[in-house]
């Protein structure tokens, strides 16, 4: 847990979230300003600021964000339908929270 990372805060229940899914290493929560009808953020317990910082250890966990966002959209029911998955990185790349996270978009 890293001190004023609202991720953090979120995976630890400190900040009233809707949650969608919770596995061992990760939490799934509606983004609180969706740009898709489902808008879900698939995010590891672990606090890492970006993918610029994942390193060989990480990679189970990297895999298991994208296992997971697969189980987030059966539990919306938009695996069939489709779903976009995405990550941003960094400030050009458009990321604000900086603790890791995934985005799954989808429902149109
Ligand atoms: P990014 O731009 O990739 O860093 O995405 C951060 C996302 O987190 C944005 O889509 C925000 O709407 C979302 N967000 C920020 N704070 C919260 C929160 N407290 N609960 C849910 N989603 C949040």
């Amino acid at each position: 847990m890293t001190q004023d990372c609202i991720f953090c805060k979120i995976a630890n229940k400190e900040i009233n979230t809707d949650f969608v899914l919770e596995t061992e290493n990760m939490v799934v929560f509606k983004d609180i300003n969706p740009k898709a009808p489902v808008h879900l953020l698939i995010v590891p317990k672990e606090h890492i600021r970006s993918i610029n910082d994942i390193k060989n250890e990480n990679k189970d966990l990297i895999a298991e964000m994208i296992f997971t966002a697969k189980q987030a959209a059966n539990i919306m029911s938009i695996n069939e339908s489709g779903y976009k998955l995405l990550f941003n990185v960094e400030k050009g790349g458009g990321q604000e929270v900086f603790h890791i996270h995934l985005h799954l978009m989808g429902g149109w």
